[in-house]
């Protein structure tokens, strides 16, 4: 997400400790930090956090977790967390890549992706959250039934994590080729889903496990 880079968003983050972790303080004693045995559930690249925040409101007994590498968006959800005083949710500050350093293996149950930056190019394609890399590291933190919820307005992104997951020995168990089609009352909209419906874009949705 591209946000003006705030120099102060640091120190506003560093300000609640007790919900970011920005230096990996957490690291491997998420479920001591929320000091009770609720499920886990994550969403990887919170951008601003309307999604996850929703859900934490709805779902008080889930815990949930925001990991966002961008300090200067992560305040955007650090607010939405004090606005509506959710205490079911905490807040890491880093790359998804360090997934592993944060969870024990199989302490989640659920985990997901919305709006993942496509990263069309080829030369790129290990950048995306659907390749083999990060399909590894969720495979390690899931749970055995753990499941892996996925919306995207692009196609090729779909496309490509269709198949990547599919390659990384994963069934779906819904997929749905235009969201907003249906009435869908359950669905919790990210900034980005309803930037991109507005403008009319379909909406493409999976839920996958693994075998
Ligand atoms: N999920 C939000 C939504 O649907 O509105 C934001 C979508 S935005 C296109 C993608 C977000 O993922 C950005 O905020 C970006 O900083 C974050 N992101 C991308 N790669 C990441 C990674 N490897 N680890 C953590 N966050 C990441």
């Amino acid at each position: 997400m591209r946000m003006r880079y705030k120099p102060w968003a640091e120190d506003y983050l560093k300000k609640e400790p007790n919900i970011v972790d920005i230096d990996g303080s957490h690291a491997g004693r998420i479920s001591e930090w929320f000091d009770n045995d609720q499920p886990i559930y994550i969403e990887v690249g919170s951008g601003m956090g309307q999604f996850i925040t929703t859900l934490a409101a709805k779902h008080p007994e889930i815990n949930f977790i925001s990991m966002e590498r961008e300090k200067s968006v992560m305040i955007k959800v650090l607010d939405k967390v004090i606005e509506q005083g959710l205490t079911n949710i905490k807040l890491i500050c880093n790359d998804a890549i360090e997934l592993n350093d944060y969870f024990k293996d199989g302490e989640v149950s659920r985990l997901y992706l919305n709006f993942s930056d496509p990263w069309p190019k080829k030369r790129h394609t290990k950048r995306r959250l659907t390749y083999q890399t990060y399909l590894a590291l969720y495979k390690q933190v899931l749970k055995d039934d753990g499941e892996i919820h996925f919306k995207t307005d692009n196609r090729g992104l779909f496309a490509y994590s269709l198949e990547s997951m599919s390659q990384f020995g994963m069934y779906y168990t819904k997929i749905n080729l235009n969201l907003h089609e249906e009435d869908d009352e359950e669905n919790i909209e990210t900034e980005y889903e309803r930037k991109f419906s507005d403008k009319g874009s379909r909406i493409y949705r999976m839920e996958a496990k693994f075998h």
